[in-house]
């Protein structure tokens, strides 16, 4: 499973990073979320999940 931002959607609440901060960070210059681990690790799928549905402009975007 793959992760990414969509960065012009992001509006920069933090969410994904609070959610799984081993896959997202946070830029605090830009004021967005980032995708610190592109491809998830398995045991870390479902939280990126929970991410993504807690993003509340659907800017995390997964390829399965
Ligand atoms: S949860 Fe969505 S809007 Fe919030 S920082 Fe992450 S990608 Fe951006």
């Amino acid at each position: 499973m793959k992760v990414r931002i969509d960065y012009d959607e992001c509006m920069g609440d933090g969410n994904c990073h609070k959610v799984c901060p081993e896959v997202f960070g946070y830029d605090d210059d830009k004021m967005q979320g980032v995708v610190l681990k592109e491809t998830v690790p398995v045991e870390l799928e479902g939280l990126v999940r929970s991410a993504a549905m807690g993003c509340a402009v659907a800017a995390v975007l997964i390829d399965p």
